[in-house]
């Protein structure tokens, strides 16, 4: 077998036996003040749903963007997909971020382009024919139950509207992860559940899902796998879990 081929293998062995997120007691140090997280491990199976809960500089966003290779690990092991991100080389970087749709907070969409130009911009970035474009951004637009509002500058929509279009162009690529940061940090509860909603949905389509959330209402309620982080450490792991209270 040639030695692309024998990579490959590999790659699907240890996803197959770790889980298509694996972290093998990972720290992570900034230049300042205690580390952000200290001695993490943790395999996330392909097709799951999981919560990443826990205070305010607990270690959460650190860990996402120790998934997106963002940011290297100061010591340890991370595994995305079966990849050692620490042996990714800088020109392979977008290829593995392919893989990856992210949401954020704060939406972070383009608000001098349109609805359909935010989620095309997606595809465009890995070069998509205009003739593919043009059929998969009115259907993931659908699918987020906006189907209308393709013409709508961002700034024209709603906060539940904008996530929903940073949600279309996260997922408009087809990617195997979908990763969120406090998704609903911005919106009202009846927006909030909606779009948990939809990452309930995509994640029963296929996609493996991790949400960073404060919602301790919507993570009581949803039943699913609750990771609970403190002071960069994992205190608890459970499946269908609830939100921990502190104190
Ligand atoms: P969370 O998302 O759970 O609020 P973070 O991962 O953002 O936590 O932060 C974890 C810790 O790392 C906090 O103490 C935070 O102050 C620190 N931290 C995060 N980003 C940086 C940075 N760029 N430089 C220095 N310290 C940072
Ligand atoms: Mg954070």
């Amino acid at each position: 077998m040639k030695k692309k081929q024998l990579l490959q293998k590999e790659r699907e062995r240890i996803m197959d036996e770790n889980g298509i997120i694996y972290l093998e007691n990972v720290s992570k140090s900034y230049s300042t003040g205690a580390p952000a997280l200290n001695g993490v491990t943790l395999s996330i199976g392909r097709g799951e749903f999981v919560f990443v809960v826990g205070d305010s500089g607990s270690g959460k966003s650190t860990l996402i963007k120790l998934l997106l290779r963002e940011l290297t690990a100061t010591s340890g092991s991370v595994y995305v997909m079966g990849s050692d991100l620490a042996k990714l080389k800088h020109r392979q970087i977008p290829k593995f971020r392919r893989n990856l749709g992210v949401v954020f907070q704060d939406f972070r969409l383009l608000n001098d382009r349109n609805v359909f130009e935010n989620v095309a911009f997606a595809q465009r970035i890995v070069e998509t024919p205009t003739s593919e474009i043009r059929r998969n951004v009115p259907r993931i637009l659908a699918t987020v139950g906006l189907a209308g509002k393709y013409k709508a500058k961002t700034k024209q929509l709603s906060g539940g509207e904008q996530q929903r279009v940073a949600l279309a162009r996260a997922l408009v690529n087809e990617p195997s992860i979908l990763l969120a940061d406090e998704p609903t940090g911005n919106l009202d509860p009846k927006n909030s559940w909606e779009i948990m909603g939809l990452l309930e949905e995509i994640n029963q389509a296929g996609t493996t899902v991790i949400v960073v959330t404060h919602n301790r209402e919507i993570v009581n309620a949803m039943q699913k796998r609750v990771i609970t982080m403190k002071k960069g450490v994992i205190v608890s792991d459970e499946e269908e879990g609830g939100y921990i209270d502190e104190d």
